[in-house]
């Protein structure tokens, strides 16, 4: 891994604008799920730094929420840059950590920057109410504060978007932040630390804490300092992460795990589905919370898109994500491919076909498959499959496919194909879902709200609502 800024290469953690190892010197090897080589040894830290960045954060928090937001804007607006101007820095150290192709890492970078730079904008517009009196000699006034210390705690399929639309917001408000990157992907969240270090964000203000995942977050949920967490990963250690923060009854933002239908309606452009397929599928390996997860597809057109799916999957290039043209990367590590794996063969052992692909391949890649007859009493209905699989379910009626599309506990992203205008808000308004995609299978963008209902979480991220997530009003009343 050559970079062409050989400071984006940092293996300490970063606690109150300092390069720190860990106090008993552990580190933890960081491996490259392409080639199963280690590329580097990361300090891995525990309670006591733990403690001590929660005691930076909170030392920080007077003067940066004292500044103006136009200042803080303005320090936010030169980290957005930096990450522009190293984003080919950033998709390797990305592409090597977590085998995403370089392709989607550069992407990821851009999507990851625009977060900064949209909350950096939304600073200066927090605006505040005032509301008419009860009384006459009454002046009430509603203003918008930032919470105060926050933690995060996020996952290793989006190594820097999910730090950024976490971290932009709340420094943005006013917040500081103790930040727990993925144990997989520790090193594109320390290069952006390097970064807002040298963008001139103060001591204290963003804290990142390679280490142990359990350690760290009993005590970030334990601490009464830490006010706000915002965690994205699985609805399992979401529940857990929320009932340790019972005690201290702590704001939450949770996005979770998803179960995402995909359904192509009989009046549907079937080329345009097909192509949304393969975007909302094979991304990141089909390793991404909103992935198409169900593919619903009417009777009528089933054999036809079926068979256009599987010849545009045949198509895709396997492979090590940093050589070019390579489309699909290794899954994170062998317990994925395994998870992937068992629902494929659950899948054909109740009769699911398997028309392309589904053969693991050396190491951590398998190949991207498409699977036709798939019925609800396979594991692939049920559980988040976070593979290159492509499960076809077949579908009469309007009616039952919604009732369908919703049978899950999840409600993150969920996409459909359709013409009918009647038909697009009907369905649109009958998922129970937090996002749909209506003929497009691209959703994410930093000015839109992400988020879930029902398991897949609480809170929304981005747009303008996500900066209300790290903001409290304070109603202010007057006699005068
Ligand atoms: P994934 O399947 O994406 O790895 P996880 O929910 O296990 O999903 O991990 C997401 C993030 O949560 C990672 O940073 C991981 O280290 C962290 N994590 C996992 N278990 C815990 C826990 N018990 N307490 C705090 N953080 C955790």
């Amino acid at each position: 891994m050559q970079l062409a800024n050989p400071e984006l290469l940092q293996t300490q953690a970063y606690i109150d604008g300092q390069w720190r190892d860990a106090c008993n010197g552990e580190r933890l090897d960081v491996i490259n799920p392409a080639t199963e080589q280690p590329i580097a040894a990361v300090a891995f830290v525990g309670a006591g730094e733990t403690a001590q960045a929660i005691a930076a954060a909170e030392k920080a928090l007077p003067a940066w929420r004292s500044k103006t937001a136009k200042e803080r804007a303005q320090l936010l607006r030169r980290w957005y840059q930096l990450i522009i101007d190293n984003s080919d820095d950033l998709a390797l150290l990305m592409t090597s950590e977590g085998g995403k192709p370089l392709q989607e890492a550069k992407g990821e970078v851009a999507y990851a920057a625009s977060f900064i730079e949209w909350f950096a904008e939304e600073a200066k517009r927090l605006y505040g109410d005032v509301i008419p009196g009860h009384q006459a000699d009454k002046r009430l006034l509603v203003i918008k504060q930032g919470i105060g210390v926050c933690a995060a705690i996020t996952p290793w399929n989006f190594p820097a978007a999910m730090i950024t639309r976490k971290a932009g917001p709340a420094l943005a408000a006013g917040c500081t932040m103790v930040l727990k990157p993925a144990e997989q992907t520790p090193l594109t969240a320390l290069a952006l630390a390097k970064l807002a270090e040298q963008a001139g964000i103060p001591a204290g203000v963003f804290n990142v804490l390679p280490g142990h995942a359990i350690e760290i977050g009993q005590v970030l949920t334990a601490s009464p300092v830490v006010r706000k967490l915002s965690f994205t990963g699985s609805t399992a250690v979401g529940i857990k992460l929320m009932q340790q923060s019972a005690a201290t009854l702590k704001k939450l933002s949770l996005e979770l795990g998803g179960n995402a239908p995909f359904i192509v309606f009989d009046d549907a452009d079937i080329d345009a589905a097909v192509e949304g397929a393969m975007l909302s599928k094979y991304r990141n390996a089909g390793q991404t919370c909103v992935c198409a997860n169900r593919l619903y597809i009417h009777d009528s057109i089933y054999d036809e898109f079926a068979s256009k799916l599987a010849s545009k999957v045949a198509q895709l290039k396997i492979g090590n994500g940093a050589e070019a043209g390579v489309e699909v990367g290794p899954l994170i590590d062998v317990k994925a491919l395994e998870k992937v794996q068992a629902q494929l063969q659950d899948a054909t052992s109740k009769g699911a076909r398997v028309i392309v692909g589904g053969a693991p391949l050396q190491g951590r890649f398998m190949q991207p498959a498409v699977l036709t007859e798939v019925t609800a009493e396979m594991t692939l209905a049920k559980e988040e499959t976070f593979g290159p699989i492509a499960p076809l379910f077949r579908f009469k009626d309007e009616q039952e496919v919604i009732q369908m599309a919703n049978d899950t506990e999840f409600g993150l992203a969920s996409y459909f194909y359709a013409r009918d205008l009647s038909r697009v808000w009907r369905v649109a308004e009958a998922l129970e879902y937090g996002m749909v995609g209506i003929n497009t299978g691209l959703i994410s963008n930093e000015v839109a709200p992400f988020g879930g209902v029902k398991e897949s979480g609480l809170g929304r991220e981005g747009s303008k609502y996500g900066i209300e997530d790290y903001l409290e009003m304070k109603y202010l009343c007057m006699s005068i």
